[in-house]
């Protein structure tokens, strides 16, 4: 039998750890343990790692660190922003903006504040994907609380002009909260919320190397929220709950690895992307959502393979050890058709023959031709045959 080597292109779904945060955190879990609200020597050095951790991603963002609020994922954050940020301006006014393309995360957060009686208006995209800051700007209001528009986008990876956006949300209303969620820029872009007119940026520790169960809200100065979380008023009383200090270190770790070779890694990432848009570009019938030019993520391709399940191509990929996902699912446990697609115009027939590849820094160009070498050979098969073809491995 042949020993196969996984190629993971999986990697806007989750990513490996790092080793040295899995280093890292081993040691916290069994040595540096203590619970940082302590008042002992373990409790003093626990919470000196989380310290160390703000810090770290406070000088990333080039913002303060008492700005970085942590939580148990980029789920989280979002909610927090949304909802904890909703629930404080309720006062000013009870009108948000999102668009149709975000994470569920935030469209189900605004769907819940939508039944609490809250107004939301859901912008469209144009067909690369992105929305207009004009729009945004002529959607604001009076009583507009919060628009909340994300940096890159998890199916096709377009990444939406939000400096633009900021700009034009404070144009036209200098008391709107502007929230970016940036589970899928962050670590693969420069963010700068102060430049940027930021004042709520959601980020997830596992898109990065880092653990799962950790991500964290950076929030403005003068930012009020409502917590989500109610008990011992770890955090400022922002976010009760003991901190999770090996996945805080680990996260902050994995930040800080991410963002000392931002450049070449994103170099890195652009060259196995293109030689994956050349080569699977020239298989009859393959077209790509969305820009396939260096304005969109460095780490998501999302490939419409006409004719063929997304699902059944996952399948004859994953038997050459080669893992991607359905690219129309925004959930894999409740498989629905994807808002995104459908808002950039992918015909409805369609939407169902795409699948999502996405990269990462401990992926290689021999990762990327064997996973093209697969999608070449097996496509026709699956084409002439669909679900009944068997490759034999
Ligand atoms: N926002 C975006 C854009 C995402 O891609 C994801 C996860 O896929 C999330 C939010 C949710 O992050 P988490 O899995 O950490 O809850």
């Amino acid at each position: 039998m042949n020993e196969k080597r996984d190629i993971y292109l999986d990697n806007s779904a989750t990513t490996r750890c790092f080793p040295e945060v899995a280093d890292l955190m081993t040691g916290l879990f069994l040595e540096d343990y203590g619970n940082p609200s302590a008042m002992h020597h373990r409790g003093v050095t626990a919470e000196r790692r989380i310290a160390g951790a703000r810090k770290i991603l406070a000088g990333i963002l080039k913002v303060k660190e008492k700005n970085i609020c942590f939580t148990s994922c980029g789920t989280e954050s979002d909610n927090l922003a949304i909802i904890g940020g909703a629930m404080a301006m309720q006062r000013k006014g009870r009108h948000l903006i999102t668009t149709v393309i975000e994470h569920p995360a935030v469209l189900e957060a605004m769907k819940y504040l939508e039944v609490q009686g809250f107004e939301i208006t859901r912008l469209g995209v144009d067909r690369d994907g992105l929305v207009s800051p004009e729009e945004v700007a002529a959607a604001v209001r009076p009583d507009t609380i919060l628009v909340s528009v994300m940096h890159t986008n998890n199916i096709i990876g377009a990444v939406e002009p939000v400096e633009e956006i900021g700009k034009a949300v404070k144009a036209a209303n200098p008391d709107t909260l502007f929230h970016v969620d940036a589970v899928q820029g962050f670590g693969k872009a420069q963010i700068f919320p102060r430049r940027m007119n930021i004042d709520l940026l959601s980020v997830s520790g596992h898109k990065i190397h880092g653990p799962k169960g950790t991500g964290f809200l950076y929030i403005a100065d003068g930012v009020r929220l409502v917590p989500l979380m109610h008990g011992g008023g770890q955090q400022g009383g922002l976010r009760s709950g003991t901190e999770n200090v090996p996945g805080i270190a680990g996260m902050a770790l994995a930040a800080q690895m991410l963002y000392k070779n931002i450049d070449a890694d994103r170099e890195k990432l652009f060259a196995m992307k293109n030689r994956l848009i050349e080569r699977l570009g020239a298989v009859p019938d393959i077209v790509f959502n969305g820009r396939t030019d260096e304005t969109a993520a460095p780490h998501i391709l999302s490939v419409r393979v006409r004719g063929v399940r997304a699902e059944v191509l996952l399948h004859a990929l994953e038997d050459k050890g080669v893992f991607v996902s359905a690219g129309s699912a925004c959930s894999s446990n409740h498989p629905r058709p994807s808002e995104t697609l459908k808002a950039i115009g992918v015909p409805s027939a369609e939407i169902e023959n795409s699948v999502r590849i996405s990269l990462s820094v401990m992926n290689t160009m021999e990762d990327v031709d064997a996973a093209a070498d697969a999608v070449i050979e097996v496509v026709p098969f699956l084409r002439k045959f669909g679900v009944f073809c068997s490759l034999g491995g």
